[in-house]
């Protein structure tokens, strides 16, 4: 589990230009669907670091990680 008890959430932000940046580098998460990517939640767990990677990578800062 990534870090103790701490479930991350993806928000992808209308500023997405659908690059395909994020679902490179994070595939199993990642979907470019049209000119914007989806984040399929279900499929985070796991793949925590690479979503963190995904968003250092977004050219223009479209995807927030919530932790709760
Ligand atoms: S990397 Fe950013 S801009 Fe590119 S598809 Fe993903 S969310 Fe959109």
């Amino acid at each position: 589990m990534y870090r103790n008890n701490v479930i991350m959430r993806i928000i992808v932000s209308n500023r997405c230009v659908g690059c395909g940046a994020c679902s490179t580098i994070s595939p199993e998460v990642f979907e470019i669907s049209g000119n914007s990517a989806i984040a399929n939640q279900t499929k985070i767990s796991g793949h925590e670091e690479s979503c963190i990677d995904a968003a250092l990578n977004c050219p223009v800062n479209a995807i927030k990680i919530d932790e709760y």
